[in-house]
């Protein structure tokens, strides 16, 4: 078999490698001309997602990456009092649970991928496919082609393979907030030592780790009603990007201020996710990823999601036949989970920008039963301690 896998970000490198695995060929065609273009951003690889890349012996090139152990999550009033700790687990071995720039995380899968033989062409950007009764082609932006057995839509949230695949399935939903981020290299803050920090200010979100070196990486996440174009966010200057969210964190502990004020440069982007589409496969297709299911930063699993996916849908495609088996039974073991996580996901961002003073008091008079109560390790294992076991085979659905 051969097949076409369009997108190199995270379930694109990892699903050709799984492929390779079993013996199957798979080239992967990025509509980027080379490096990931926002390197800048970082995002917390869960346990769960860890646990796969190990599966595939790619969680040792991920670690060689600069990451921040982040095994706990801390959370904190505006006042700065803290309302609880979630653990965000560790692997065997006690590996910790890490952050990793997402640019870092994508580069060294493509790295691993190229490095076990897997064919990567940049700068082809899917215009379109078509499905014959014994192939699928490709067709690219710059006017080239690529014929297959099977194409692998891993191409995130905008996907166009999910476009063409359902034109009626529904497209990215804005969640109503603004994610912000920023890199400081020198804070002046004292490490968080393997601790997200999170903070329910007054009006908005906000979220850091420093490095024993002193490193500081932050984000910010803001209400903002009406979903705002990319352009209209480009027209915004980062003064004045930097003075709205100084203002937004004023009455917070100070070193909010502080960071945001010595990020050289600070990212922007709206916040979307996919809660659900009617199917993740058709013909000679199938979608991996943030192309079926993307899920807000909130519930840091994007991510772990997109590489569960890979390996399981590998796995389908060398247990089962005919192919159109493996793709159902794909769909029928990953949805449901994919589906849960996503809400996980738009549950966590609606309690980040209270729509006024009196809901972020009743929100900060909550939370510290909420988190000991349903953010216990317990809770949190449907997430964390899932596993895909590469050698297990997979079975046929129940008849
Ligand atoms: C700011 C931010 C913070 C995040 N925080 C977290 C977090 O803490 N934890 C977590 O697990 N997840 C997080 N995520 C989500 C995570 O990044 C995604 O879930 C993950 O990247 C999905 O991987 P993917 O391979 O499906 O898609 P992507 O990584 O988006 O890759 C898709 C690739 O397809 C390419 N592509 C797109 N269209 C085409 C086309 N037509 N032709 C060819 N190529 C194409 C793109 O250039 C891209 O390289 C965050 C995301 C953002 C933006």
């Amino acid at each position: 078999m051969r097949v076409l896998i369009i997108g190199a970000g995270i379930a694109g490198p990892v699903t050709a490698m799984a492929l390779r695995n079993i013996g199957i060929e798979a080239t992967v065609y990025e509509a980027r001309r080379g490096q990931p273009e926002s390197p800048g951003l970082f995002l917390g690889l869960g346990v769960n997602g860890m646990r796969a890349l190990d599966e595939l012996d790619l969680l040792e090139p991920v670690l060689r990456e600069q990451t921040i152990p982040t095994p706990r999550s801390e959370f904190r009033n505006a006042a700065g009092q803290l309302l609880g700790i979630v653990c965000n687990g560790s692997l065997r071995d006690g590996i910790p649970s890490v952050t990793i720039s997402r640019g870092a995380l994508q580069e060294s899968l493509a790295v691993a991928a190229q490095s076990k033989g897997v064919q990567f062409h940049y700068g082809k950007r899917l215009l379109t496919y078509q499905v014959a009764s014994d192939s699928v082609t490709a067709r690219f932006t710059d006017g080239t082609e690529a014929c297959a057995d099977l194409l692998i839509g891993a191409d995130g949230i905008h996907s166009r393979v999910r476009q063409i695949m359902s034109p009626i399935a529904p497209g990215p939903s804005y969640t109503g907030l603004l994610n912000f981020g920023g890199i400081v290299r020198d804070s002046g803050l004292e490490p968080t030592v393997d601790t997200m920090r999170m903070v329910w200010g007054r009006r908005a979100f906000f979220g850091y780790t420093v490095r024993d070196d002193g490193e500081a990486w932050w984000f910010a996440n803001i209400g903002h009603k009406s979903e705002p174009k990319r352009d209209e966010l480009d027209e915004i200057s980062m003064a004045s990007w930097r003075q709205k969210l100084v203002e937004l964190f004023s009455a917070d502990p100070a070193y909010i201020t502080h960071l945001i004020r010595r990020a050289p440069s600070i990212w922007v982007a709206p916040i979307h996710d996919i809660p659900s589409i009617p199917r993740w496969h058709r013909g000679r297709a199938v979608l991996v990823g943030d192309s079926a299911h993307a899920v807000s930063p909130s519930a840091g699993q994007g991510a772990s999601l997109a590489i569960e996916d890979a390996l399981v849908l590998a796995k389908c495609l060398r247990d089962l036949a005919p192919t159109r088996a493996a793709l159902e039974r794909y769909e029928a073991l990953r949805k449901p989970r994919a589906e849960r996580i996503v809400a996980v996901g738009r549950q966590r961002g609606n309690y980040k920008a209270p729509p006024n003073r009196a809901a972020a008091w009743l929100r900060d008079l909550m939370m510290p039963i909420a988190l000991r109560l349903f953010a216990t390790e317990e809770r949190l294992a449907w997430i964390h301690d899932y596993r895909v076991d590469w050698h297990e085979p997979i079975t046929p659905a129940p008849a």
